[in-house]
């Protein structure tokens, strides 16, 4: 590969096209009209509009990336998070049209984007998952009604095409079964243009803890550990870490064995996120992440693996870079996703950065597409980089991150940083362990 389109904005944009850089492969950035000003727009070698400001006319418009791919000559298209990264048919145009795709194959896509397939595949190879309906439900009432019986209230209704934290629904008794069941099909159909949906038990304190894998095509699979992303509001992660707090060396070695079988099973190619629900000291699979992840730096951070070059470097038909045994987890490190939003209403809060004072130092790391006097739009995702903070010890990283988010200092937008500060001072959350439901219990809002 020589050249690669990056099929995505904002500071994944940035993260893959300076990897590129370092790899000596040329970049293409496309952008919408409102993207111009973006930083990698700036820095690609070459960059393209792709449309209007709606996504579904620019980053989710399969003919005009692949036109762009076309008329710039590229041979690879990396889609970042998010927009197309998980969509079987856009990995299929991609490679009909004879470009690299940079991640697992459509097939495979399409098998573990569907989470009731995904949920068939895993238990066939050995992962355990959450009790449930182990398949789409029916019309039926009175069956629905009995499954979810056997499963024991409280259940959650969840989309089989559902992402983002969307069309789930929690249910704590019969009376509220039915009508849930129909309001979370018909919500989906609008999402995802899927209205299956299944059921699981719904699990009242666990953790969300899930594993990072690179497999490439040569039949070699290897995990990188897992990370704990329980810090969430509206099912979204808002901090994450690795390692897991209280993990131990035997259970991250079981788990991540298990992954590791089950991409060799499913013949898969490229970076991935198996994620679990952990209570109780089992292992829950909920769904697989088939791309990068946001997050994927504080594994990065932890083990010196660029998971970025490692999924070029698979696209591109290479051998992984490292064994197994190659793999040694060092230190701790958080990530914090800074939002431009309101910290109490946690409405978006698009406009112009006036002013933006970066934090550093040793094991400070700043993934972030703002400078002075970019205009954030009002378009897209509200995250506008992350912060994440690596060190010896869990307390250390932890006081680093309290340092950067001391430092970082963004004007003339709001942003959740006051929020991801009273996170990282809260005396639960530094003993480690909260569980996926803390956050929501400490602003009140369950
Ligand atoms: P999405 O694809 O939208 O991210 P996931 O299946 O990954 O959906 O679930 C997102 C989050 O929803 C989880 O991290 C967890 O907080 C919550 N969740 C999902 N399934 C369950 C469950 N069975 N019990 C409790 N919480 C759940």
């Amino acid at each position: 590969m020589k050249k690669v389109l990056i099929a995505n904005r904002g500071e994944i944009a940035l993260r893959i096209m300076r990897c590129c850089r370092d790899m000596g492969i040329g970049t293409v950035a496309v952008y919408s009209t409102a993207d111009r000003e973006l930083k990698h727009v700036r820095l690609a070698d070459e960059a393209v509009c792709i449309g209007p400001p709606p996504s579904t006319d620019s980053y989710l418009n399969i003919p005009a990336l692949i036109s762009a791919a076309e008329i710039t000559d590229a041979d690879g298209i990396h889609p970042g998070y998010g927009f197309l990264s998980e969509n079987a048919d856009f990995a299929e145009r991609v490679e009909s049209s004879g470009f690299t795709f940079i991640g697992p194959s459509p097939d495979v896509i399409r098998l573990m984007g569907d989470k009731v397939s995904a949920i068939k595949e895993m238990r066939a190879a050995g992962v355990p998952c959450v009790p449930g309906s182990d398949g789409p439900l029916g019309d039926d009432e009175a069956t629905n009604l009995k499954i979810a019986n056997e499963i024991g209230y409280p259940i959650i209704i969840k989309a089989a095409g559902g992402g983002g934290g969307r069309g789930m629904r929690v249910v704590r008794g019969d009376d509220e079964l039915i009508e849930s069941i129909k309001l979370t099909q018909a919500e989906a159909g609008a999402a995802f243009n899927n209205d299956v949906v299944y059921m699981e038990k719904f699990l009242e304190k666990p953790r969300h803890v899930e594993f990072q894998v690179l497999s490439d095509t040569h039949g070699n699979a290897i995990h990188l550990g897992e990370r704990d992303c329980s810090m969430q509001r509206r099912h979204q992660k808002v901090v994450e870490e690795a390692p897991a707090p209280g993990i131990t060396p035997e259970q991250r070695a079981a788990m991540g064995e298990k992954c590791v079988k089950a991409c060799k099973r499913l013949g898969y190619r490229g970076a991935g996120t198996f994620e679990f629900l952990y209570e109780n000291g089992e292992f829950y699979f909920i769904e697989m992440n088939t791309r990068v992840q946001v997050e994927h730096p504080v594994t990065e951070m932890i083990t010196g693996v660029d998971i970025v070059k490692e999924q070029l470097k698979i696209a591109m038909g290479d051998e992984l870079t490292y064994t197994q045994d190659m793999i040694k987890i060092s230190g701790h490190a958080f990530e914090c996703r800074i939002n431009a939003e309101d910290p109490e209403t946690f409405m978006p809060s698009p406009g112009l950065i006036e002013q933006f004072h970066s934090p550093g130092g040793l094991g400070v790391r700043v993934d972030t597409h703002i400078y002075n006097g970019y205009r954030v739009p009002p378009n897209y995702d509200s995250m506008i980089g992350k912060l994440i903070a690596h060190g010896n010890l869990r307390e250390s990283a932890a006081a680093r991150m309290r340092g950067a988010l001391s430092e970082v200092f963004i004007g003339g937008i709001n942003t959740n940083i006051p929020l991801l500060a009273s996170i990282m001072d809260d005396e639960n959350f530094a003993k480690g362990g909260t569980d996926i439901h803390y956050l929501e219990k400490k602003l009140g809002i369950s």
